[in-house]
């Protein structure tokens, strides 16, 4: 008898159910080292050989090739905000474009202006960000450091089904709430970046993954610890990695391999999951309205709205009654909002899906 709920939290979210009794198994003690993974060095051969199999997991699940380094970072996605004009911008280029879908892209853009000139290459504001830009839409510069974009908007639940076209500029994405949930070619990519706990494992590690050139940008006078170029150089240990944290990816790169069987399969199953959800939305649109145009529906963040707020409010409740809890929309869209990374199972959109069709016909 398990007391674990369908939890469909927007992060730190659910990670999966043999992930987290693989960690309880070898927490006291990780099988030939005689001590839990909480207690060694960063610098012993055991985690080395889990960072080093993590870091092999990404990249074969990613198809990342040699041209590309991958970090592991601390931070959040929020010091990657800082940490990508501080490092991008500079002699060689002092302005960056962002393309605004939502309150992350907002924020990045935000931050990245107290380090340079940030250009707005399109901001879906004006709509409560539930559309996405066209390539013909993106004023872009083309001497630009570098363009920014948000593949998943973790908030509005809008998705980007393919990369902006950005030409010979670096795109640099933060891939925060999507990041593994598909294939990616990652060679598109100047940048990817993504806090770990929606995806990936648990808070506190960020995943940096970045075309080696670029690391020559940095400056030797930026903060050792926000200079990409020596975390590369030091494979990720230049100070004290997370390390329960890149365990936990290990473990969660493992079952994406071996018992998902890839990204492909990640991405159907992803596929099928949020179609059981917007299916019924658009079978009742008088009682639930999508925030999202239905052409760029997240497959990650499901939100939509109900009629008032007191149905709202008893649509939690209800919900909650049947083990089906997180999921309240940010204040800035309303509603609700369904969280479904990889970690969450069919099982558990199948018990959401059906709460939900009840729901409307009892009201
Ligand atoms: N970007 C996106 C798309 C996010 O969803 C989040 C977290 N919700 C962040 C950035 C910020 O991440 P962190 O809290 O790890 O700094």
């Amino acid at each position: 008898m398990t007391t674990r709920t369908y939890n469909f939290s927007a992060g730190p979210a659910t990670l999966p159910l043999s992930v987290l009794e693989k960690a309880q198994a070898e927490l006291l003690s990780l099988p030939g080292v005689g001590a839990s993974v909480l207690e060694i060095s960063h610098r012993s051969p055991a985690f080395v050989e889990i960072a080093q199999a993590a870091e092999a997991n990404l990249r074969e699940l990613l198809s990342i090739s040699d041209d590309y380094a991958v970090l592991f970072l601390q931070g959040g996605s929020r010091l990657q905000f800082s940490m990508v004009p501080m490092n991008l911008l500079g002699e060689h280029a002092n302005s960056a474009d962002y393309i605004l879908t939502g309150s992350w892209g907002k924020n990045a853009a935000k931050e990245a202006a107290k380090e340079g000139d940030i250009c707005i290459a399109w901001d879906g504001g004006s709509t409560n960000y539930d559309r996405l830009p066209a390539d013909g839409d993106l004023d872009l510069n083309s001497d630009a450091g570098y363009v920014h974009f948000t593949s998943n908007e973790t908030i509005q639940g809008v998705q980007f089904a393919a990369e902006p076209n950005t030409g010979s500029v670096p795109l640099v994405c933060d891939a925060s709430s999507d990041f593994m949930h598909r294939p990616l070619d990652v060679s598109k990519y100047g940048m990817i970046y993504a806090c770990a706990q929606k995806n990936a494992g648990p808070a506190g590690l960020t995943v940096v993954v970045m075309r080696k050139d670029l690391l020559e940008l940095s400056s030797d006078d930026l903060p050792g610890y926000l200079n990409y170029k020596v975390h590369a150089e030091n494979d990720s240990m230049w100070n004290t990695p997370p390390t329960f944290a890149i365990y936990m990816l290990k473990l969660v790169t493992d079952w994406l391999k071996d018992e998902i069987g890839g990204l492909e399969k990640m991405h159907e199953l992803n596929k099928q999951k949020a179609a059981l959800l917007y299916k019924v939305l658009d079978d009742n649109p008088d009682f639930y309205q999508g925030h999202a145009k239905p052409e760029v529906r997240s497959l990650m963040n499901v939100t939509f709205r109900l009629p008032d707020d007191e149905l709202t409010a008893k649509f939690l409740a209800a919900a909650k009654e049947q083990r089906l809890t997180d999921l309240k929309g940010h204040r800035s869209v309303g509603g609700i909002r369904a969280s479904i990374y990889n970690a969450m199972p069919m099982a558990g959109v199948e018990a959401l899906r059906d709460f939900m069709v009840d729901f409307v016909g009892r009201h």
